[in-house]
């Protein structure tokens, strides 16, 4: 199977690449990985989104994306990439059903994964109570009681979504200060259902089948208490999706794949596009923008490359040389 354009990821950035580089012909292959529809697909409301006066629901916008990308010819597979050969032209890139997909260019837009806690009890419950998705795992929570960890806008924001199902919901901050967004932190200070634990970190969660408490340790005073409660919402960031792509792309000390302003990585034809780059702003509508150039550039270096191909066909020295526009 061969593709002029293979996208890896299909969030915001990979979908919105995947539109222009169909609009431009391209048929690109995007091969959609293990969250289909990117994180944007498991928000609850997406309310900054331009274009949706109302908001609109993550998983929705992730659907109309694709649905949108198809109607201009975007092919989308139901697979991961487990190696990629960039040693030469076309790239070679192989699935983990076995399959190898040869690719003129490579749009990478694999996103980022929720940072786990890392503290006992949280693997072992992972499913079990400890969830990383208020909108998929939210309404198996009806009547209960849960804590939500970190103090940003995904914190805060699902943390409002739970709060349709549970009755009492704790967030957890390691600081005094909320790094969310004014708007999220007035609805969280009205709602009677919420309640705040400065200054604390959690250290362990408890229970053998499901959770049953966690361990909550105030950072300034060392004091420990145990809370009862049914489950465990961790929200304190992300972390990169960039280990298929050690020791082929340039990374970041974060491991944030290095870009040019032009989402060209370090490796001719491969670009890069979204939050697998971008750890400041993390918005779906920057993630379609850097998507968008992603294609365009794509777009432009297939025109180039194409042209090379064909000077040197005719017996012409190429400036530069191939594979290092
Ligand atoms: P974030 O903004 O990086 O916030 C992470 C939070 O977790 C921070 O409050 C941080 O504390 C805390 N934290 C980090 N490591 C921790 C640890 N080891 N233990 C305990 N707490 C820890 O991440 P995010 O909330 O997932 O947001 C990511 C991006 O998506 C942001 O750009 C955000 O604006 C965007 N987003 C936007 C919306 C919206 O606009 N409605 C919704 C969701 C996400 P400190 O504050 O002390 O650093």
């Amino acid at each position: 199977m061969h593709s002029k354009v293979v996208i890896i990821g299909s969030g915001p950035a990979g979908l919105t690449a995947a539109l222009y580089a169909a609009r431009a012909n391209l048929e690109p292959l995007v091969i959609r990985g293990l969250q289909p529809g990117g994180l944007i697909a498991t928000t609850s409301e997406v309310e900054n989104y331009p274009g949706f006066v109302d908001g609109i629901g993550g998983f929705e916008l992730a659907e109309n994306m694709e649905k949108q990308a198809q109607r201009f010819g975007a092919q989308f597979k139901d697979a991961l990439v487990q190696s990629i050969d960039a040693a030469q032209q076309p790239f070679v890139l192989t699935t983990d059903g076995g399959e190898q997909i040869t690719a003129d260019t490579i749009i990478v837009s694999t996103g980022a994964s929720p940072r786990k806690l890392g503290v006992p009890g949280e693997e072992k419950l992972a499913n079990r109570g400890v969830s990383y998705c208020a909108t998929c795992d939210g309404f198996f929570f009806r009547g209960k009681k849960v804590v939500v960890v970190g103090g940003g806008n995904s914190a805060l924001d699902e943390g409002l979504f739970l709060t349709r199902y549970v009755d009492e919901l704790y967030i957890v901050h390691r600081r005094d200060q909320l790094r969310a967004d004014p708007i999220l932190q007035e609805r969280a200070f009205s709602n009677e259902k919420v309640r705040f634990i400065w200054d604390s970190t959690v250290e362990e969660i408890q229970g053998e089948e499901k959770v049953t408490g966690v361990t909550i340790k105030n950072l300034k005073t060392g004091e420990a208490q145990e809370l009862p409660l049914d489950g465990v919402f961790p929200y304190i960031g992300h972390v990169p999706n960039t280990s298929l792509f050690q020791g082929l792309l340039e990374l970041d000390e974060s491991g944030y794949i290095v870009t040019d302003n032009r989402q060209r990585t370090n490796i001719a034809g491969i670009f890069a596009a979204g939050d697998v780059v971008d750890h400041v702003y993390r918005q779906a509508i920057t993630a379609a923008g850097e998507g968008c150039r992603a294609a365009m550039e794509a777009t432009w270096y297939l025109a180039e490359h194409e042209h090379a191909m064909k000077k040197a066909a005719e017996g012409e020295t190429i400036t530069p040389a191939l594979g290092q526009w």
